[in-house]
């Protein structure tokens, strides 16, 4: 196919496909038959669009923007994963996670991450580089094609840190909004947290989509700044109490509360004394805490909290009357942890480059 180095179409809504329509010498009605087969039927194929004239279909002025699927694990549990290979050669995770009454999707925002978080096996990569609005939407398209369901809910919980690429997450969640009728109260946006950036999420999605209504995910993981730098090397730039003050601020903008999410990592921070620092933490502040139990990835040392040592954290912060609830692992044996199935299979972006995976 002899695809230009236009822009993708995915990603755009009905009106931006009707300009780029007439744009190309086409009635404007072509580009409403583009959204129709690009959203609803989640085409990835220019000759699957049928009702276009052959000559558009075999010589397409710009790419659907679509991933091609690279691998898939199913976990006995039902939750999906899948590596998706991008336009240049680099491959990124997404994962389905089912229950009876939602689907939910983890996206990734970045290819690989730079904030290299002690207990995550993307941080070991390093950064690639970020998406774009349409390989983030691309993911949730594959994951609702190959699970032939509907999403529910979106998460931005998979490789790379969102806050390091507004401008595409903020486009992708406009897109799942206005082309794929997703609630953006449904969308979820987990954050480690990069300085002076969350008061401008806010700022900009207020500007951009006209509210601010997904939810904001802060990944503490630790009670005090020394242990907290000690998992997540990036927070030395980033003191505790000016990372509080800023989702305060993002609170102020939004309207919204901020969940608030701790990795259970045993012995290390899931000792009852950590719960009552947490919770001193945050008095006061209208939130709500995610504890997740620690999925072990290959080269971290750190061990997975006792069930015993997760339910006395949990009841050690609801008698400090923080809201509280513990993420079921799930997927455990589709390596579940992120950047985990990536890393197993080793795409390294110079193998995937010269198409080895
Ligand atoms: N960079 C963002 C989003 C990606 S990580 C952030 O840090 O929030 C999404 C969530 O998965 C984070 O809360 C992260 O701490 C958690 N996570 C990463 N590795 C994990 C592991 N090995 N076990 C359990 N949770 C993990």
């Amino acid at each position: 196919m002899a695809l230009t180095t236009e822009l993708p179409l995915l990603g755009r809504s009905e009106a931006e496909l009707e300009q780029w329509a007439t744009a190309h010498g086409l009635p404007a009605f072509r580009g409403r038959q583009l959204h129709g087969w690009i959203y609803g039927r989640g085409v990835s194929d220019w000759r699957a669009i049928t009702v276009l004239p052959a000559a558009l279909r075999d010589a397409p002025p710009a790419p659907l923007g679509r991933s091609r699927e690279h691998h898939r694990s199913l976990a006995s549990d039902g939750t999906l994963k899948l590596l998706l290979d991008l336009a240049d050669g680099l491959t990124v995770e997404t994962v389905g996670i089912p229950t009876a009454d939602r689907l939910t999707v983890c996206v990734s925002s970045q290819v690989g991450c730079p904030m290299a978080c002690r207990f995550c096996a993307t941080g070991k990569g390093g950064l690639q580089r970020s998406l774009a609005v349409h390989e983030i939407v691309d993911q949730v398209l594959s994951v609702r094609e190959a699970m032939q369901r509907r999403p529910s809910h979106v998460v931005f919980m998979g490789m790379g840190e969102p806050l390091l690429n507004i401008d595409a997450v903020l486009a992708a969640i406009d897109c799942l909004g206005r082309d794929l009728g997703m609630a953006h109260r449904q969308i979820t946006v987990s954050t480690v947290g990069v300085p002076r950036t969350l008061p401008q999420l806010a700022e900009q999605a207020l500007a951009r989509l006209g509210r601010c209504q997904f939810t904001l995910a802060v990944s503490l993981h630790a009670p005090d700044q020394a242990l907290r730098e000690h998992l997540i090397p990036a927070a030395r730039s980033y003191p505790y109490e000016q990372l509080l003050d800023d989702c305060r601020h993002y609170v102020a903008i939004s309207g919204r509360r901020v969940s608030f999410e701790y990795i259970l990592l045993g012995g290390l921070n899931d000792q009852p004394h950590h719960a009552d620092a947490l919770a001193q933490l945050l008095r006061g502040f209208q939130s709500h805490v995610n504890l997740i139990p620690y999925n072990p990835i290959a080269e971290e040392e750190y061990q997975r909290p006792t069930p015993a040592a997760v339910e006395g954290f949990r009841r050690a912060l609801q008698a400090r009357h923080v809201a509280v609830s513990v993420r079921a692992s799930r997927g455990l044996d589709a390596d579940a942890a992120c950047g985990q199935l990536r890393r197993r299979l080793q795409v390294s972006p110079q193998a995937a480059a010269a198409g080895r995976p």
